[in-house]
C-alpha cells in the first residue's frame, strides 16, 4: 500500500516530466473507484494545464489551470504512470486501466488500480482545504510542526498503542503500516506499548527516525511489495533496506532474535523482541 514516500517519489518523477503539459483529451473506462468518478470529470478536465504537483499526506495534488487540482489516492494497489512512446507497459493490465489522460505531446498519465480503491477527485483549488479528504490532516511528517515537542504532547494520557498512533492521520499524515514498524524497530520501542509511556526523549528519537526512515525511503523511490509502481512503471527500491516489516521468524538484523508479528489494529506489526521495549 503506497505510503508518503511512494506518493512523494511519484510526485517528483511527474514533476519532472508532466508539469507543464496540458490535458488535451479524457477517457474513463471504469469509474467506480473507492468512489464513483463524477460526470462530468471529463468536461471539466479537457483543456487544463498541469502547473504544479504537489502532496498533502498519501494525496498527490495536481494543480491545474483554472484553479482546479486534481486529487488522487493510489487506495491500495493504484499506480499513475506517465506513458510516453518508450514505455514498457508489459506488467500492467489494461483491464485496470481505468483513467486516461492524453497530453498535448502525445503521452498520457494512466491511473490503472486492481483493487480500485483509490480515488480521482476534481475540486476547486480555493476550496482545496475544507475539502473530506484533506480537512483535519495532522501535520507532515517531513516538515517542522512534526517535532519532538508537538509529538510528545500528542501522546499524553493516550492508552493507544504507540505505532496506532503513528498511523493515526489526525496526528501525523502519511504514515503507514510499513514505515511505522521501520520507524519504531529503529527507536527500539515496542509497537503495543501505550503512547502514553513514551518518555520525552523517545518522542525525539521517534520525530527524528521518522524524518530520517522516510527521507532515505523517498530516494530509493520508495518500498514495492506487491503492487507499487512510479511513475516510469519501475518498483521502489527501499525493500532491501527493511529492518523488520514482512520478516516474521527471520533474526533480527541487530541481535539475531527471530522477529515477531503481532496484530495491532487489524495491521501486522513486526518487532524484534530482544532490542524493542
Ligand atoms: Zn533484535
Amino acid at each position: 500500500m503506497p505510503e508518503l514516500p511512494e506518493v512523494e517519489s511519484l510526485r517528483r518523477m511527474l514533476l519532472e516530466s508532466a508539469r507543464g503539459r496540458k490535458i488535451v483529451a479524457a477517457a474513463i473506462r471504469e469509474p467506480r473507484l473507492r468512489r464513483t468518478v463524477a460526470d462530468d470529470f471529463i468536461r471539466k478536465i479537457t483543456g487544463r494545464g498541469i502547473d504544479a504537483i504537489d502532496r498533502r499526506a498519501k494525496y498527490l495534488l495536481l494543480r491545474l489551470s483554472g484553479a482546479a487540482t486534481l486529487l488522487v489516492h493510489l487506495g491500495m494497489s493504484g499506480s499513475l504512470t506517465h506513458r510516453g512512446k518508450d514505455f514498457a507497459d508489459l506488467e500492467f493490465d489494461p483491464a485496470h486501466d481505468h483513467l486516461r489522460l492524453e497530453l498535448d505531446d502525445g503521452s498520457a498519465l494512466v491511473y490503472n488500480d486492481p483493487r480500485r480503491f483509490g480515488l480521482m477527485k476534481l475540486v476547486d483549488s480555493f476550496e482545496l482545504d475544507s475539502v473530506q479528504e484533506l480537512r483535519g490532516l495532522g501535520p507532515e511528517p517531513l516538515e517542522d510542526g512534526f517535532n519532538p515537542g508537538y509529538l510528545f504532547r500528542a501522546t499524553r494520557r493516550r492508552r493507544a498503542a504507540i505505532k496506532n498512533l503513528l498511523m493515526d492521520q489526525r496526528i501525523v499524515a502519511g504514515i503507514g503500516n510499513i514505515y511505522a514498524c521501520e520507524i519504531l524497530f529503529r527507536c527500539r520501542i515496542r509497537p503495543g506499548r501505550a503512547a502514553g509511556r513514551i518518555t520525552r526523549r523517545e518522542a525525539g528519537l521517534i520525530a527524528s527516525h521518522t524524518k530520517r526512515v522516510l527521507a532515505n525511503a523517498i530516494g530509493d523511490g520508495g518500498t514495492t511489495f506487491r503492487n507499487y509502481r512510479d511513475s516510469r512503471g519501475q518498483p521502489g527500491r527501499f525493500a532491501a533496506r527493511l529492518q523488520v516489516y514482512g520478516r516474521e521468524d527471520q533474526p533480527c538484523y541487530a541481535c539475531g532474535t527471530p522477529i515477531k508479528c503481532r496484530v495491532l489494529g487489524q495491521r501486522s506489526s513486526f518487532y524484534c523482541p530482544k532490542c524493542q521495549h
